[in-house]
């Protein structure tokens, strides 16, 4: 096998900061005053923080250091399920970034917000062409901000039918965010099973589709990374009996430019710009998650909405029936100037191949590992396959010791134990990004700790052996995060 990629195994070891200074040094030195000092009222002056004294050196040595001990996409495969974490183009950030943008003032007048808004404008309507809806929000500030939004527009849809329901039905193979969406919404979820297939039956949801219900959520791709084939007869079911169709659109990176949902029966659905379309996360946001609707649910979107009247773009709030602000102001707009270049410079035919690569990279690393690893769905995947780690648990080797191992090999482990549909699930989502070559070391390096789990379980229980930490009390650390250093 190839040497482990990247810095695995170098250790730096970096003290506290505390435990760095010495008394009496200097992060600066300024020449001496020719004035008098002069005294701070007494409430300015007391003991002060206990901050170590720290030369220049010392400090920029020490945060450097630390920012190299990340790992990202920039610096290797992170085949992170349910995640899209892909390479983002630098110049997306570049433009993003441009003075007339970066400093846009929301208070400006739209007069002299013209190009800001035309931007908005312009990618409500790329985004609503690429997924086949009449009108898009971008005010979300995320995914599930988005399934928020989209479960207040059906609200509002019913309500101005005069007929309230109270039920949503979300899947089995739903995105967890989406039951969660449904209740803060004021909705009860009814949990639907999919079938031995990994999907959605038309007999399934005509069982529980009723009057009461004011529509379905479903995520396509579903997280067990396959399409919802059914989808079109699904939708109809559900329409017969006056329910809307939601679909979760965070992982359009799978259909971008293949499948346009309006066209198959969905009615909303939101999408994730900071995982399709160029935006870096995983470290906590700003994210986007604009919403698209069909006309019958276009009254009800959030105010302000962008309009061009007479060559002129303005902001309306003329929206009687709309369900309101969901954020302040329009938005995480530099999400979407880097949504908008990439759109731009992709263009229609790219943002297709971006997809097809997508699948075909995660298709190939299941047929792949399919003999190496469990796979409970032999069929096509779309942009993620999930496997589980059945063969070996026959040696006591489970999942979370397969992924720890991973890092000792250079590798960002993949979405472990989720969906909860797969016991001891692996959902593995290379993206795009990836070469052959790198998907033939991670292949490899799956297949080589398989051997190990078969001759030498116990090196798997105790990995990570290489890396700075070695196994956490995962759950007292997120229960109990200890934030002070
Ligand atoms: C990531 C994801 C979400 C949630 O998106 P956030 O921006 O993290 O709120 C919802 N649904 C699916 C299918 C996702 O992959």
């Amino acid at each position: 096998m190839k040497e482990p990629l990247g810095t695995t195994g170098l250790l730096l070891n970096e003290p506290l900061l505390w435990e760095k200074g010495k008394k009496g040094r200097r992060g600066f030195s300024l020449p001496p005053r020719d004035i008098e000092p002069a005294h701070l009222d007494k409430e300015f002056t007391g003991e002060g923080p206990d901050f170590p004294d720290l030369s220049e050196m010392d400090v920029v040595r020490h945060y450097t250091r630390l920012s190299q001990w990340n790992f990202g996409v920039d610096t290797g495969m992170y085949p992170l399920g349910s995640c899209t974490m892909k390479y983002n183009p630098k110049t997306n950030e570049r433009q993003a970034g441009l003075s007339g943008l970066s400093t846009a003032h929301p208070l400006l007048p739209a007069s002299l917000s013209q190009g800001v808004l035309k931007l908005m404008f312009e990618l409500g309507k790329h985004l609503s062409e690429i997924t086949g809806m009449d009108a898009t929000t971008l005010q979300p500030a995320a995914g599930a901000h988005g399934e928020l939004t989209g479960m207040l527009l059906i609200h509002a849809f019913h309500k101005s039918k005069g007929t309230q329901r109270s039920k949503i039905i979300v899947p089995d193979t739903a995105h967890g965010t989406n039951p969660a969406s449904v209740a803060l919404c004021g909705y009860k979820p009814v949990p639907v099973n999919s079938d031995e297939k990994g999907i959605l039956s038309l007999a399934a949801i005509s069982q529980v589709m009723d009057e009461d219900t004011a529509g379905i959520m479903i995520t396509n791709p579903n997280t067990l990374g396959l399409f919802e084939e059914n989808i079109r007869g699904i939708a109809q079911t559900v329409h017969s009996k006056g329910g809307l169709v939601y679909c979760d659109g965070a992982n359009l990176n799978a259909v971008m430019g293949v499948v346009k949902m309006g066209d198959i029966g969905v009615d909303v659905m939101h999408l994730n710009l900071h995982k399709t379309f160029s935006t870096p996360h995983g470290g906590g946001g700003p994210g986007s998650g604009p919403v698209c609707v069909k006309n019958s649910l276009e009254p009800f979107l959030p105010v302000p909405r962008v309009e061009k009247r007479d060559g002129q773009y303005v902001l309306s709030e003329d929206y009687p029936e709309s369900v309101g602000k969901v954020l302040a102001f329009y938005g995480n707009f530099g999400v979407m100037v880097k949504a908008y270049s990439y759109i731009l410079s992709m263009g229609p035919e790219n943002l297709k191949r971006a997809s097809q690569l997508a699948v075909l990279n995660a298709n190939y690393i299941k047929e792949k590992l399919k003999g190496t690893l469990h796979l409970p769905y032999d069929r096509p995947c779309m942009h993620e396959c999930v496997f589980s780690d059945k063969y070996q648990m026959a040696n006591k080797v489970a999942t979370l010791d397969m992924a720890k191992r991973l890092m000792d090999y250079g590798f960002h482990p993949p979405t472990v134990y989720f969906p909860l549909v797969v016991h001891g699930a692996i959902m593995v989502e290379p993206t795009e990004t990836e070469c052959k070559e790198d998907l033939d070391q991670f292949i490899e390096t799956f297949e080589v700790i398989a051997k190990e789990a078969r001759e030498d379980p116990d090196l798997l229980h105790e990995a990570p052996r290489k890396c700075k930490v070695r196994r956490l009390d995962e759950t007292t650390a997120a229960r109990k995060p200890c934030l002070a250093g």
